[in-house]
């Protein structure tokens, strides 16, 4: 998974962005850095490692004066996570962070390669670059509009460029949000990284981009201006921190009867909420590590109590097999973050054969539940 963030306002990015990565510490993550911007200087910090080492990099410069600056935590998928191939990613006036996978980047590096572009990574991230770099027009939303047509596969993308004061955000099948302060504007990967800062957020739908700066937000499809709805959310600010425990691990084990009492407390208030699974002939049951698991005793549960035929798949096999559905499946997905990306993609598998589907995740706002 892991995380990216962005501030652009009159405050110093720095702090901010720390932040932010700090709260998206919990998706994992192997590397991490940072690119901070003024006029047509950039200057990226990046290291391996904890998020810590990345703040004690940055204590030692004097970054005070940027007030524009885009983050990124690393979950390496093209090569190792080492400091150069850590984001973000500079080709000609061009930084980027990404979050996702590009899946045609063999094809795409090849051409690039051969017209004589020099990469420095092993990262797919730094051919998006490259490629934004190759297409660079005045009219950046059009830039922007063309790399997407080309780019297969997952991203969200936090872009600067150089002698622009703004920031681009793009999306594709990986999580973004936008954070919407006074004088200051932000972007994230999760609203979590800042809901300190923020209580109103617009949601990106896959090829949405927004132009972003510290007055105002754009948005674009299609090269086209397009308007978004603004959501007012206003979340316990505590409830992504370790709560004083040593490790999220222990924090989420010990708060297993709390978390039980506040899932079921609603349902048992109000019966007729609770879906009723009994017109269904068979249930499936799609998640990824240790939600299989739990989906395993949710299995167990639905044959021994309500005699429900009910089988449970790995969501990255599910994604891609062929699926017998009944006229009557029901597919239950099960995803912690909502933002697990192999179970997006069941889940979206499983509508567009138009089957019910029903969600458990643990964050309100995320992809999955929205
Ligand atoms: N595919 C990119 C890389 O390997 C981004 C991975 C991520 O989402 O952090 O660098």
């Amino acid at each position: 998974m892991c995380g990216i963030v962005g501030y652009i306002g009159e405050k110093s990015a720095k702090e901010i962005l720390v932040s932010g990565l700090k709260n998206l510490e919990y998706r994992g993550y192997d590397s991490s850095g940072i690119a901070f911007k003024k006029s047509d200087h950039v200057e990226v910090i990046k290291s391996v490692g904890k998020i810590k080492d990345l703040e004690e990099k940055l204590i030692k410069e004097n970054l005070d004066m940027y007030k524009i600056g885009i983050a990124h935590t690393r979950w390496a998928t093209h090569g190792e996570a080492n400091l150069v191939n850590s984001h973000p990613h500079t080709v000609g006036k061009v930084t980027i962070v990404h979050n996702g996978i590009i899946e045609n980047a063999k094809e795409l590096k090849e051409e690039l390669i051969s017209q004589g572009v020099k990469f420095i990574s092993e990262t797919d991230t730094e051919i998006i670059a490259a490629l934004i770099n190759k297409y660079l027009e005045s009219d950046i939303i059009k830039t922007l509009t063309k790399v997407m047509s080309i780019l297969k596969g997952s991203y969200a993308l936090g872009i600067i460029i150089e002698d622009v004061d703004k920031i681009y955000v793009v999306k594709k099948d990986s999580p973004l949000v936008i954070g919407i302060g006074e004088g200051e504007n932000f972007f994230a990967s999760d609203i979590t990284a800042i809901n300190m800062f923020t209580n109103k957020f617009v949601f990106l739908n896959d090829y949405d981009i927004a132009e972003v700066t510290k007055e105002n937000i754009k948005f674009y499809k299609d090269c086209k201006k397009i308007e978004k709805e603004v959501n007012t959310i206003n979340m316990d600010v505590n409830s992504k921190s370790k709560n004083g425990y040593p490790y999220y691990m222990l924090k989420e084990i010990n708060e297993e009867p709390i978390v039980l009492e506040n899932t079921l407390k609603s349902y048992l208030d109000d019966f007729s909420s609770i879906p009723d699974i009994s017109k269904y002939d068979e249930i499936h049951i799609v998640a990824c590590g240790s939600a299989i698991y739990a989906g395993m005793i949710g299995k167990t549960l639905f044959e021994e109590k309500a005699n429900a035929k009910t089988m449970c798949e790995v969501a990255s096999e599910y994604r891609y097999k062929n699926n017998i559905y009944n006229n009557k499946t029901l597919v239950i997905l099960i995803s912690q973050s909502g933002e697990t990306a192999d179970t997006i993609a069941a889940l979206k598998k499983a509508k567009e054969l138009g089957q019910d589907t029903l969600a458990i995740v643990n964050v309100k706002t995320s992809t999955i539940a929205r």
